[in-house]
């Protein structure tokens, strides 16, 4: 604040210290006590969020028109538990890639790139499911060009397909409907058609503009089929990269290897990604030591669209973290270390403000019970119907249900941070904790509480309100 007023440190620290405020050189201020300093030099404060902070320092250059050239696009598969996700990735993987070029065996790292019969390529992300997809958009990462929508087609449209064809035309991402397991004798597609039609997906066969093709993840049928209509949906999307320009993208996903150190799936969506790189990834940025692919291939080098796993961080990354290749080792470290900083402080003020909250409304209340949630979901629309139903549970002058924070996204460190400060629940609808807030819940001894159906949530709250008005022997 003083450089950026143009006076001397000591004389800001002193006004604050008039001001009653005891600062020394290290620490960040408070909006509110900026603003009050900077008034008595005559400056007017405008605040851009951390996020923005952290956007503005990484310079993104603009592409020349003609440096653009197509890029494949990126692939989500979404849909009912058992309806045949995972088995449409394994087949789509085993039939399309090469693993034996690679000598090696297809290994698991979040996405892996296919190339089709005609020599397109295509890149999957291998987590099925919305809740990888939400996560991410939670995150502000878009990855996803086209999403495939499995509906099996011997069981109906259930409530996780509509979720999942909700989350992506939110996300604005278009859509190719894959009945699956049509080798069965009771796949009837037609009823799945008709009960889509009812939820206004109406198929290019019946006049509608989705894309739909019958398939079968055990024997391969459609499949071919289904790659060429994601490949004519995302044509329509013109999607292009300039693979001269340093790289950028999305953390997929990151963990520590006993052996490796830091290993991180990258999905390179702009520029080329070489080894020797320095990489900056949320609040961890290191030299790209190695890249492989999905088949374990040795890469010196990945452009557009293609899904790397990088050795050298020096941490593991959430999944949806944006990555930029930077300048130097400095630059990374300098940003790295100013986001962590600013994520810490946000740790403790949410910390310093609960406890206090907690501590005097505990005096106020006496005898006075409360139960402190906090509620993390995949969509906003869950997050406040369910949030306004524990709500209700709360009974006057006998117990009180109190939110303390909720949200969309997966269960973070801060989330069991937080928690542990207010002593609350966490309550996880169709989102889980990342590995490490799942290890700090441990260690912090915090519950964190899994669902997928709001009227489980709402039961077991009920039963642990009872438990709590049990008298205590
Ligand atoms: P997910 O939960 O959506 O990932 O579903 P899975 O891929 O785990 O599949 C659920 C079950 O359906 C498994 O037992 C699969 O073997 C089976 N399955 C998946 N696709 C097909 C298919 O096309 N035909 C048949 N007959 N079974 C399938």
């Amino acid at each position: 604040l003083a450089n950026l007023m143009d006076v001397p440190v000591n004389e800001v620290i002193t006004k604050c210290i008039q001001s009653g405020i005891f600062v020394s050189i290290n620490q960040r201020l408070e909006a509110d006590i900026i603003e009050l300093i900077a008034a008595e030099y005559g400056y007017d404060v405008e605040f851009i969020s951390a996020e923005e902070e952290i956007a503005v320092e990484i310079e993104e250059e603009e592409d020349n028109p003609e440096d653009l050239v197509p890029r494949p696009p990126v692939v989500t598969v979404m849909g009912h538990v058992d309806h045949g996700k995972t088995s449409l990735l394994d087949y789509i993987r085993n039939t399309n890639v090469t693993a034996k070029e690679a000598g090696g065996i297809t290994q698991h790292i979040g996405a892996y790139s296919v190339t089709t019969a005609d020599g397109k390529k295509i890149t999957f992300l291998d987590t099925p499911g919305h809740e990888a997809f939400t996560a991410m958009r939670a995150r502000g990462a878009k990855v996803t060009d086209v999403a495939i929508i499995v509906v099996a087609a011997d069981d109906s449209v259930m409530p996780q397909t509509i979720e999942a064809i909700n989350h992506a035309q939110a996300a604005g991402v278009p859509i190719v409907i894959a009945i699956n397991k049509i080798d069965k004798p009771t796949a009837n597609p037609d009823r799945i058609k008709e009960q889509l039609a009812k939820i206004n997906i109406l198929v290019e066969e019946w006049g509608g503009p989705y894309q739909c093709q019958h398939v079968s993840a055990k024997t391969g049928e459609g499949i071919d089929e289904l790659l060429e209509k994601v490949l004519l949906e995302a044509e329509l999307l013109e999607l292009k990269a300039n693979p001269k320009r340093k790289a950028s993208g999305t953390v997929i996903e990151a963990a520590l290897d006993k052996g490796k150190g830091y290993v991180a799936t990258l999905l390179v969506q702009n520029g080329t990604l070489h080894v020797g790189d320095i990489v900056l990834a949320g609040t961890h940025y290191g030299r790209v030591k190695a890249m492989t692919d999905h088949t374990g291939k040795r890469l010196k080098e990945a452009g557009p669209s293609t899904p790397v796993q990088v050795l050298g961080l020096n941490g593991a990354p959430q999944a949806g973290d944006k990555f930029n290749v930077m300048e130097s080792d400095k630059e990374a470290r300098e940003i790295a270390n100013k986001r962590e900083q600013i994520l810490r402080e946000q740790r403790i003020r949410a910390s310093e403000r609960i406890s206090l909250e907690t501590l005097s409304r505990r005096r106020a209340l006496g005898d006075y019970k409360q139960l402190n949630l906090i509620v993390k979901g995949d969509v906003d629309g869950s997050v406040e119907a369910l949030s306004d139903a524990l709500l209700k549970l709360s009974k006057p002058d006998e117990i009180e249900v109190r939110i303390v924070h909720r949200g969309v996204g997966q269960i973070t460190e801060s989330d069991v941070n937080l928690a542990a400060v207010s002593d609350a629940i966490i309550i996880g609808f169709q989102v889980r904790p990342s590995a490490n807030a799942k290890k700090l819940a441990e260690q912090e001894h915090v519950e964190i509480r899994l669902y997928s159906v709001i009227y489980d949530v709402i039961n077991e709250v009920k039963d642990a309100m009872e438990g709590m008005l049990a008298p205590t022997v």
